[in-house]
Parts: structure tokens; C-alpha cells; sequence
């Protein structure tokens, strides 16, 4: 290495991440690892967004156009970033659709950064093949089937007139052929295989959208696939899968047999919130789509000055309460800002309202007392009652919420102080992503989680010129309170949910499917 070994110390590292082909569950522990530990994200425009809620680091798209496949950041400006930063400290994790190395030029980035002397680690992932495979059901390789798969890339330079693939080694291949990028030549590639032999009664298939909500199988034959894919209207990426394996599908398919498969759904809990619906939507195979309603933001001057007070008295408190993740977030946030720990909470005991808050807790070493069996005001008031006469309790709070806590447990004798440390307000529009799905109907389904939530919903539609009656998207809402809201709010109610929690809410979507 060089000479200098004060300026390799602080150079950085870029790992080169395989994300897997869309199921955000698809990419591997290390890969997930390096994700955490990034400073900056470059992922392409295969890459599932929702894989970067697992990094706190600045995430940018370095995009290819789908259509025309030109790159929009060209591969020397992504090799160029890649040193630039690496070289200025930072630990960047370049994330790629699939695996890094199957036709992905990851191995060209991984020169570049070699001959730049920078450090680099390789982390496989699912390539979109494999994933096939298992999302659609078919096992390229089998005992009696066949005992080899090849990778193919079916895009060719359009401007060279012969092709380079070999179709007649193909077309003799004992074995699946997996093509990639190949949709647009589908025709040209059934036909160039029967030419070169291949009997045209051969299963074929086109996956669109492995693992994904959108994932799209049509089944045929080297013959009947081209006509019966043209008829479909099928959107890239896909695959091309040829052989025996394709008839398997009728034994081992089950992604598409999720029971939330395919549907879209709106989720408007707050972001910080809304991380266990999305997973809970994900693995029944549905889409969520992120559209809070409420925002975080940082507590106002008046609220600094209480929070810088009563940090410094925390030992007197018998009860501290936590009702949000957000709350133990932002509370732990001030107690560092007041360069305090955990000790200056002396012997208080803790109350968490639900199961996230309680984990969250257990990130600053404090496991709560109580944890009600209900995530509600009066469950946790009902938990804490016996305990807390002629008791000091804290509420760490958000600055609106409802007065369940200091009203019942004023009401049994405690000593009750609030304590603000975070701001929430309702959003001002929806985002241009949600507002542009609902006008072309192509969002299925909104769960609405709280009166004031609806309400709130039926104004922004109002904002973006959407009339309740032309919606196309379905209102799914947690409770009868609710409904009652959304309904004197101008909306329809599809579904109600009989157990009042976005579970019940997902379960009343997938009895309006059954
Ligand atoms: N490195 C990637 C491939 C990149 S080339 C991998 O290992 O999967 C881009 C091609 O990959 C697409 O044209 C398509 O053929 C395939 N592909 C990627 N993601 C896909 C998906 N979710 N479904 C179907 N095909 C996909």
C-alpha cells in the first residue's frame, strides 16, 4: 500500500450490496449490516425502496430509465462517485438489484475501486433468477428434469445485426435457460431456439416482477408464449424461464396464494409507526404505501426550556410513562443533549403502552414494569391504577394526544406532570406518489387508524381536487368510531375492522378479498 498511512486510515470502504430481487426480506444479514453502518446509499433502479429504511445514511438513485434502458447516471460517474466519496472517509454501500455480480456490473465497479486503491467487500444477493424459482414454482434444477440452468442475457447491442448468442448450444443445452433482459426479444428468442432445434412444444415462461406484489407468471410453449405475453401488457423486469421446470408451477406456486397478494394499501400511521404494519403487509404479499398523516417535528422554545428544567429533577419522580417510540427516541435525545443518562432516572419505574415501545426501551438498557395487554390510554391507566396513589408520574409525550392517562390516573390518586418532547402535526398535503396513485385508482385499498385521522384524510382529498365519490381506492377503517368519522367526513366505509388494531384492520381487507 501507499507509503502514507495517516491518509489510508481515513479513507473509507464501499461494500458492494446484492439487495435481492424486490422482497425487501430477500437481502442477507451482511448485507442488512452494511446497510446500518453506511453513511451514503447509492442503490439502482431495481432496488426495493423499502430496503432503505434499514440505513440512516443519505440514500440517492443512480437510475437506469426502464424503458429505453439508457443510463441516467452513466456507470464511470457511479465508479467516479464511488472513489470520490470513499476517499473523503465515508462508508458507502453501493446497492444492486439482485446479485452484485449476474449481470449487474458490480465487478466492474470492484476494479475501478481496486485500481483506486480503494477497499471494497462483495455481498451476494438473490439473484432475480433463483427468485423466480421459489416466488413462482419452478426448481430449475431437478433429479428427473434437468441437471443443469444456464443465465442468458437477452439484450444485445441493437445496433450489431448478428447475434452473438449461440443458439444452437442453446438450443442443445440439457438443461433451464434463464433469460434476462429479454422481453423485448421474446419472439426473436423462441423463434432463433426452434431454428436452432428446440422442439417449439418446449414450457416457457415470462415472470414479470419477481417477489414483488406486481409479480406476473404466463405459461406456454416456445410456440404459443410470444402471442399469449403481447396480449398481457407486461412491464419489465422480467424473465424469461424455458424448460420442463415451467409445468412444475402448478405444485410449487404459493407466493401468489398470500392472502393479501397483489393489494395495495395505504398506511397512515405516523412513519415512525408504521415500520410493523409494512412488514405485516409485505409478508401476506401486499404493497404498503406509506402516507402518514401526522408528522414529527422538534418541540418549540417553550417546550425546550420545560424539557431543560425537568430533566434535572427526574430522580423525584415515582412513574415515568412512555406512550410512543417516538417518545423514548426524543426523550432519550434531550437527556443526551443535557449530557445525562439513564442513572439520573434513580428507581422510577417505567410504563410503555405497547410491545414497540417496550423494545425500544430495552435499546437505552430499560426494561418497562408494566406493558398493558392492550395498546390503548386505558389499558396502560388500568395497568398502572393499584400502583400509583400518592405517586409523582411523568408522561413523556407528544405535544397532542388524548387526556385518558392524567385523567384516570388523577382520578386514583396520583400526582400527574406531562413532559412534551416532540411535536406532532398533521401533514399538509399528500405526497405526489399518493396523490397521482389515487387519481389513476391504482392504490386498493386506505386504512384509517383514528377519528381524527380520517377526518384529516377527507381534507387533504378535498387540497388535491379528489372528490370522495370518484375514489376507486377502498377505505378500510379500525373501529366503529371511525367509521362514524370518516362517513360524517364524506367518505365510504368498505370495511370496518372487528379487532380495533392495523391487524384488525388487514384482516377486514382480506375477508372483503375472500
Ligand atoms: N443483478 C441483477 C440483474 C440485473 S440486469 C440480478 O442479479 O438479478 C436486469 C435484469 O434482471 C432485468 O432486465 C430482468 O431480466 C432481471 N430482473 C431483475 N429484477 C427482476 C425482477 N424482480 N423480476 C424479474 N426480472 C428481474
Amino acid at each position: 500500500m501507499s507509503s502514507d498511512s495517516t491518509a489510508a486510515t481515513v479513507i473509507g470502504k464501499v461494500f458492494l450490496v446484492g439487495a435481492g430481487p424486490g422482497d425487501p426480506g430477500l437481502i442477507t444479514v451482511r448485507g442488512a449490516e452494511c446497510l446500518a453502518q453506511a453513511d451514503l446509499v447509492l442503490y439502482d433502479g431495481l432496488v426495493n425502496p423499502l430496503l432503505l429504511r434499514l440505513t440512516r445514511g443519505i440514500c440517492e438513485r443512480t437510475a437506469r430509465a426502464r424503458q429505453t434502458d439508457v443510463a441516467i447516471v452513466a456507470q464511470a460517474d457511479i465508479n467516479a462517485r464511488l472513489i470520490h466519496e470513499a476517499k473523503a472517509g465515508r462508508t458507502v454501500v453501493r446497492l444492486k438489484g439482485g446479485d452484485p455480480y449476474i449481470f449487474g456490473r458490480g465487478s466492474e465497479e470492484a476494479a475501478a475501486l481496486r485500481e483506486a486503491g480503494i477497499l471494497f467487500e462483495v455481498i451476494p444477493g438473490v439473484t432475480a433468477a433463483t427468485g423466480a424459482g421459489e416466488y413462482a414454482g419452478f426448481s430449475f434444477t431437478h433429479r428427473e428434469i434437468s441437471s443443469s440452468v444456464a443465465f442468458v442475457t437477452g439484450h444485445e447491442d441493437p445496433s450489431r445485426k448478428e447475434t452473438r448468442l449461440n443458439y444452437r448450444a442453446l438450443a442443445a443445452f440439457p438443461g433451464t435457460l434463464v433469460f434476462y433482459m429479454g422481453l423485448g426479444r421474446l419472439k426473436e428468442i423462441c423463434e432463433n431456439l426452434q431454428v436452432a432445434g428446440m422442439a417449439k412444444s418446449v414450457p416457457a415462461a415470462v415472470v414479470c416482477h419477481v417477489s414483488l406484489p406486481s409479480q406476473k407468471v404466463v405459461e406456454g410453449t416456445l410456440e404459443t408464449l410470444p402471442a399469449l405475453a403481447a396480449a398481457q401488457n407486461l412491464k419489465p423486469p422480467s424473465l424469461i424461464v424455458i424448460g420442463e421446470c415451467v409445468k412444475q408451477r402448478a405444485q410449487l406456486s404459493w407466493f401468489e396464494n398470500l392472502p393479501l397478494f397483489g393489494v395495495s394499501i395505504g398506511v397512515t400511521r405516523p412513519e415512525e409507526q408504521a415500520e410493523d404494519v409494512a412488514q405485516r403487509i409485505v409478508r401476506k404479499g401486499g404493497e404498503p404505501v406509506m402516507m402518514p398523516m401526522i408528522e414529527v417535528g422538534p418541540v418549540n422554545q417553550h417546550h425546550q426550556t420545560e424539557i431543560a428544567r425537568v430533566v434535572r429533577q427526574l430522580g423525584r419522580f415515582h412513574w415515568l410513562v412512555f406512550t410512543s417510540v417516538n417518545g423514548v427516541a426524543e426523550f432519550f435525545r434531550h437527556l443526551r443533549d443535557a449530557k445525562l443518562d439513564t442513572r439520573c432516572l434513580g428507581n422510577a419505574k417505567i410504563a410503555a403502552i405497547g410491545p414497540s415501545t417496550a423494545e425500544r426501551l430495552q435499546d437505552f438498557g430499560i426494561s418497562a414494569d408494566v406493558v398493558p395487554p392492550e395498546y390503548r390510554a386505558e389499558s396502560l391507566a388500568k395497568a398502572m391504577e393499584k400502583q400509583v396513589r400518592g405517586k409523582t408520574v411523568l408522561w413523556v409525550r407528544a405535544s397532542r394526544g388524548r387526556d385518558v392517562l392524567p385523567r384516570m390516573l388523577t382520578d386514583v390518586g396520583a400526582l400527574f406532570a406531562q413532559l412534551v418532547v416532540y411535536e406532532n402535526r398533521d401533514v399538509e398535503t399528500l405526497s405526489p406518489d399518493v396523490e397521482c396513485r389515487l387519481k389513476s385508482g391504482t392504490l386498493d385499498w386506505i386504512g384509517l387508524s383514528s377519528p381524527s385521522i380520517a377526518r384529516h384524510f377527507a381534507k387533504l382529498l378535498k387540497t388535491s381536487g379528489i372528490t370522495p365519490n370518484d375514489l376507486k381506492t377502498r377505505i378500510a377503517t379500525i373501529s366503529p368510531v371511525t367509521s362514524a368519522a370518516a362517513r360524517e367526513s364524506g367518505l365510504t366505509v368498505a370495511q370496518e375492522a372487528t379487532v380495533y388494531t392495523w391487524d384488525g384492520i388487514l384482516q377486514a381487507i382480506e375477508r372483503a378479498r375472500s
